[in-house]
């Protein structure tokens, strides 16, 4: 299905990684029984390896409601938010002790940081939680990431770490994301129910066909499934970092990957990057409210890459702040972009439809010419 132009192109690309992030699926390091000691640990050796090799590693891993479920007593995934947010509080520092303890006997320290998506969509706590990340790199200690299951509403969740492992990927500015799973990687038709099914081992880029192959299952133990991995696979690539799903059950296998071996299947970065910046704005940040464009406007954004004006804006909806992320949409309601408003709602409401100088005029004051200035702004076509 792919030419041979291929057969080296792994080592060729990974010799351009420096840092990387692991996200270790519950599947590879728990069972129903809790956590996989051996495996945390084979994982915990792999780590310290990748690091004697030069690299510097970020891991985000899943497993701490797995870890703490059986305490309760619950058989399969737990039902309900405060079950699973009771078994995470109980199996996340179990997770961590292991994590700790695999990797104490290298001499190396690991560090736990638990991340909601409110604290990565809001700009400064982004910023902090970078600089942490960087921090604790710099001194040679090993993040270790999971969502903070126990305190998250819904709305302000990850949902699963797939998604969280991308945007960490763009966070600590990693060129290569590797998401240990508990099947191969991706195959063009679901292996479970077609034996003949085929492992794609390299995708140059993730059109429509790619995401049919994905299916909807999901695995028994953690949320995502091969949909979820293929999303944080689109996102992490169009940050321009690639990314490789391989079993994470088979011992080693992280380092075969590293070594240049065609496992798994590795996702080209993209080769027309995104900005980090648009890629938060994108991915990260979560729309408060729409902005609806007059046909002349929405081709001077969407077709020729102008920044909006406030003469361009018919109507709004929602009540959002200044900073806040806003879907642009046409009259008609339909969707084409994602932008950062230098405007909060009310004070759009006021000066809609009306001309940049008289901004001032209306307000009393102004922030800028612009509505969404073209450097925050993200047409819809690269957002999944
Ligand atoms: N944060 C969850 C846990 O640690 C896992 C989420 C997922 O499976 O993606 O148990």
């Amino acid at each position: 299905m792919f030419p041979k132009v291929f057969t080296d192109m792994r080592t060729k690309l990974l010799a351009h990684v420096k840092r990387v992030v692991i996200k270790i699926g519950s599947g590879v390091i728990s069972d129903e029984n809790g956590l996989d000691s051996d495996k945390i640990a084979n994982i915990c050796d792999d780590v310290e390896q990748l690091r004697q090799r030069g690299f510097e590693v970020v891991l985000v891993s899943s497993a701490a409601i797995a870890a703490g479920k059986h305490v309760l007593g619950i058989k399969g995934r737990p039902q309900t938010i405060p079950l699973k947010q009771a078994a995470a509080a109980i199996g996340q520092s179990r997770l961590m002790r292991e994590f700790k303890d695999g990797f104490h006997h290298h001499g190396l320290q690991a560090a736990q940081v638990l991340l909601t998506r409110d604290d990565l969509a809001n700009r400064r706590r982004y910023l902090n939680a970078r600089n942490t990340l960087m921090t604790l790199l710099e001194y040679k200690v090993i993040p270790i990431i999971n969502e903070n299951d126990t305190v998250v509403v819904d709305e302000l969740r990850f949902g699963d770490n797939d998604n969280l492992s991308s945007m960490v990927t763009n966070l600590v500015e990693a060129q290569l994301l590797v998401i240990l799973s508990d099947v191969d990687g991706l195959y063009d038709r679901d292996p479970r129910q077609h034996p003949e099914a085929q492992l794609i081992s390299n995708v140059v880029r993730i059109t429509p066909e790619i995401e049919k192959m994905a299916g909807n299952g999901s695995s028994p133990l953690g949320t995502g499934g091969m949909v979820t991995k293929l999303k944080a696979a689109k996102r992490a690539t169009l940050y321009g970092a690639g990314t490789a799903i391989i079993n994470g059950r088979n011992s080693h296998n992280l380092l075969h990957l590293f070594d240049g071996h065609e496992l798994g299947t590795y996702f080209l970065p993209a080769r027309d990057p995104m900005a980090a910046r648009k890629h938060w704005i994108a991915f990260t940040k979560k729309p408060r409210g729409k902005i609806f464009l007059d046909d002349g406007a929405y081709n001077a954004v969407a077709e020729k890459g102008k920044s909006l004006l406030p003469s361009g804006i018919s109507r709004i909806e929602g009540s959002f702040e200044r900073g806040d992320a806003v879907r642009l949409c046409t009259l008609e309601g339909q969707e084409f972009a994602k932008g950062v408003t230098n405007y909060t709602s009310s004070e759009l409401l006021r000066i809609q439809g009306k001309r940049t100088s008289d901004i001032a005029i209306i307000l009393g004051y102004q922030y800028g010419d612009e509505i969404v200035h073209r450097d925050n702004l993200v047409k819809l076509e690269t957002e999944i």
